[in-house]
């Protein structure tokens, strides 16, 4: 005996594609979360001088969402630019910044 089968003539879509809001969107959100300081060094900025920088980068399939985002400023997000998170937070302590 077999099971019955269901066949399937609708194609079936991926529904949590493209729904995730520009990840530039968040910036307000993350100023607020960090209260204005940058994740790296520590310091305040103003909101104009933080840039969004992704934790996991997205060359390396990180996404667009709130958790895999935060702000930098300029010099931090440089410095980081494509590296690991862990690997960043070691060069600033090696460096003294953002103790
Ligand atoms: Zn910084």
């Amino acid at each position: 005996m077999l099971p019955d089968v269901y066949h399937r003539t609708d194609v079936p879509m991926r529904t949590g594609v493209g729904k995730v809001p520009p990840y530039k969107t968040h910036r307000h959100t993350l100023y607020g979360q960090q209260e204005g300081h940058c994740a790296g060094c520590k310091h305040h900025f103003p909101f104009r001088n933080l840039t969004t920088d992704h934790i996991v980068a997205r060359s390396k399939c990180g996404t667009d969402d709130l958790d895999n985002l935060q702000l930098l400023c300029g010099a931090c997000n440089s410095m980081k630019g494509t590296m690991h998170q862990a690997a960043f937070l070691a060069r600033l302590k090696r460096a003294g910044i953002g103790q």
